[in-house]
């Protein structure tokens, strides 16, 4: 079964990277790469997989999976120029993409197993975009 919670925070990213040019970074990321930055309301879905306890019927305490979505996520993540405030954001280009992945990794320790683990996480970007990461292939 899975089981999914939803959250979101307000953040700023600029596209690019910190060793291309600001013209290549501009070809690459088109306005997205402008260094001031520009806000998304980013959606995170964080999808877990599980059999629901025998007893309590649930996959995973759910407020307890707010608490760490909190924690890993939303606390760090909200109202910050990613780029600057955020690491890995100072070396990694914040896109969607890499977002995802480092929600994904800020995350998995909770979930190591066993019961409940870390199935996916999808972000939305935009209402009309979003990116969905399942970890590395096993
Ligand atoms: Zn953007």
């Amino acid at each position: 079964m899975l089981i999914t919670r939803r959250a979101d925070f307000s953040a700023s990213h600029a596209c690019l990277h910190p060793e291309l040019t600001e013209e290549q970074n501009r070809e690459v990321y088109g306005e997205a790469a402008n260094p001031h930055g520009h806000g998304h309301n980013f959606v995170a879905e964080v999808t877990l997989e599980g059999e629901p306890d025998p007893v309590t019927g649930m996959v995973f305490d759910l407020k307890k999976l707010k608490e760490i979505i909190h924690e890993e996520v939303v606390e760090p993540f909200d109202h910050r120029f990613l780029n600057r405030e955020v690491p890995p954001f100072d070396r990694v280009v914040p896109t969607a993409e890499n977002i995802a992945m480092e929600i994904w990794r800020r995350l998995a320790p909770h979930f190591p197993g066993p019961g409940a683990r870390l199935h996916g996480v999808r972000l939305y970007e935009t209402e009309d975009l979003f990116v969905e990461y399942s970890g590395e292939p096993s």
